[in-house]
């Protein structure tokens, strides 16, 4: 169940503040946040757990002190997320930790994705950007981030919410639906949601479910174990 679960959100930006909302409504009661930025004005539209006052602050102590007065058990991490720093971190994790990756990083999200594989640990991701998002939930023996994009594009084809744009309610849809997809397989709906990628075309309203079945050849293969590997079929809805 959520409420017992240790969820570790990566990023109190954009996509993590709504990912936090969702937490605390679908009754997680034991959140890290870890985050070492800093509470800006430009930001205040989109990260709604911040105001004014707060500008200055670490992200993540503000976050905590939100979740704290809502009856959560929030710890805040000030550190500053690379990849080379996420195997160890993920590593110390409790066994059922779920995490979910709310950073812009593509470079960390992929890092995050191999080092939950490794580990064996339940990880959430996704990103946003103009009116449109995606999200995966993976889990033990499930399909894994790799599984469906294989590595993360050279950074000068990667726009910046800054150059490219992002609508605020759709960076905030695709936050509050991680923490939605943490919730479904914390409450044992995981058959029926990791491992598949869900497209948000918010600009159609359309939300598709792709694929479902693990990559031969991915580096993920090597970390399932028989008792984990069932028959996936690929879909498109
Ligand atoms: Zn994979």
């Amino acid at each position: 169940m959520i409420a017992d679960a240790q969820c570790v959100v990566l990023g109190a930006g954009g996509l993590g503040c709504p990912a936090l909302l969702g937490l605390r409504m679908a009754g997680a009661r034991r959140i890290t946040i870890v985050d070492h930025d800093r509470v800006e004005v430009s930001n205040l539209h989109r990260q709604v757990l911040y105001d004014t006052g707060d500008v200055g602050a670490p992200k993540a102590e503000v976050a905590a002190r939100w979740l704290r007065r809502h009856g959560v058990e929030a710890t805040a991490r000030i550190e500053r997320l690379v990849p080379e720093g996420t195997d160890s971190m993920i590593a110390a994790l409790d066994d059922d930790a779920i995490v979910l990756e709310c950073t812009d990083a593509p470079a960390l999200k992929f890092a995050c994705n191999d080092a939950c594989v490794r580990h064996r640990r339940t990880l959430v991701l996704g990103a946003a950007i103009g009116l449109r998002g995606h999200a995966i939930a993976v889990v033990p023996g499930s399909a894994c981030y790799r599984c469906v994009f294989e590595a993360p594009p050279p950074g000068e084809l990667v726009p910046s919410c800054v150059e490219a744009g992002v609508l605020g309610t759709a960076v905030g849809t695709t936050g509050m639906f991680l923490a939605h997809l943490a919730a479904a397989v914390a409450e044992g709906h995981a058959d029926a949601v990791a491992g598949r990628l869900f497209e948000l075309a918010l600009g159609s309203g359309i939300v598709r479910a792709l694929g479902g079945r693990p990559r031969p050849h991915c580096s993920c293969a090597t970390a399932r174990s028989p008792s984990h590997r069932r028959p996936r079929i690929a879909t498109v809805c």
